[in-house]
């Protein structure tokens, strides 16, 4: 055990997710468990600047394993990509006795917490949390599944009016450079296209699946569009498919931010309990500057640099193909 480390600092910073909470519980009641005390900072790197932050215990995060979003509060902080700032963020964690970091976020903020580690020789680990599921080293990041969850509770609400109506129906959702929820939800939605920023998709091989699909007599048609879709978001792709082809009334919803609230999922408590209990055993071994991830039903290990550099196709094959197959 590093007996050097007394207190451990956790903070959620970037994008919210669901789980972040029920990760932070774990990460207070190990470090306590532990023996070390815990300190929380609020609005990420920006608390850690204007010296925000509370001293926290057990009952500190008492009922909250189920709660959306994160009690200790993101943000973006723009100060912490100076040396100024993150001199001025050291001077501070430092006077609260801080000398170990849990960082729970995505890929700004491994690439925050990598620098700062380094240009102070703090001890850091990072837990991969984002609806977006983007992060190399471990298979699902936190909030993902319970996304899913939601965008498709939307789909099949959607799906009850846009075959009420025979209406064809463009849905689009979170993910500027990964298809992850669009490909997942497109599939367990049934939706007859799926539309993702790693694959182009023209308008007229689009429109020429819609119009299969009406000669099949389908009452209704489903597309996901993913916001980094190439084409340039539902609302354009719905515009040029109208252009070409009025078969149908077409109709646009933006899921937008309720994909990033709610109730955690069963999977992602467990998932984020798991990777905070294993941050901060990892923490305490002498671990630094490495990521907590799942892979299989294990829970690995990646440095941060790693994580950071290597881009990884988490789209599976069989599932793009599939999505042709299936819509028929
Ligand atoms: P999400 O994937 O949900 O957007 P994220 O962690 O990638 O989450 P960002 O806003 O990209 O969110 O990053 C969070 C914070 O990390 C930034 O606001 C900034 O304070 C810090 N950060 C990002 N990049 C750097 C950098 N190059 N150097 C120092 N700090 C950085």
């Amino acid at each position: 055990m590093n007996n050097s480390i007394k207190r451990i600092g956790v903070f959620t910073s970037g994008g919210d997710a669901p789980g972040m909470n029920a990760c932070i519980r774990a990460v207070v009641r190990t470090a306590i468990y532990e023996g070390k005390k815990v300190s929380g900072i609020l609005h990420g790197y920006q608390g850690m600047i204007d010296k925000n932050i509370i001293d926290m215990n057990s009952r500190s995060v008492s009922n909250i394993l189920q709660l959306g979003g994160t009690i200790l509060k993101t943000a973006r902080c723009l100060d912490f990509r100076s040396p100024e700032g993150r001199q001025k963020a050291y001077h501070n964690i430092k006077a609260e006795g801080i000398d170990a970091l849990v960082a729970i976020g995505g890929d700004g903020t491994f690439t925050g917490a990598e620098v700062f580690s380094r240009e102070f020789d703090i001890p850091v680990v990072g837990i991969p949390g984002t609806i977006d599921n983007d992060l190399y080293g471990s298979d699902f990041t936190l909030g993902y599944d319970t996304a899913n969850n939601t965008v498709i509770d939307a789909i099949d609400k959607i799906r009850d009016t846009a075959a009420s109506h025979d209406r064809l129906f463009f849905i689009e959702v979170m993910g500027r450079d990964s298809g992850c929820i669009a490909l997942n939800c497109g599939i367990a939605g049934g939706a007859e296209a799926i539309l993702l920023p790693e694959k182009e998709t023209g308008i007229d091989e689009l429109i020429a699946k819609l119009e299969n699909a009406a000669k099949d007599k389908k009452t209704s048609t489903i597309v996901i569009v993913a916001e980094g879709d190439k084409n340039g978001g539902a609302y354009n792709v719905a515009k040029r498919v109208q252009e070409k082809f009025d078969f149908y009334d077409a109709k646009v919803t933006i899921l937008g931010h309720l994909q990033r609230g709610g109730s955690p999922s069963s999977f992602d408590r467990v998932l984020a309990s798991r990777l905070g209990f294993a941050a901060v055993k990892n923490l305490l071994r002498g671990e630094t500057r490495i990521m907590v991830g799942l892979r299989g039903n294990e829970i690995v290990t990646t440095p941060l640099e790693e994580a950071l550099r290597s881009k990884e196709f988490k789209l599976a094959e069989d599932m793009i193909e599939m999505t042709n197959v299936l819509a028929i």
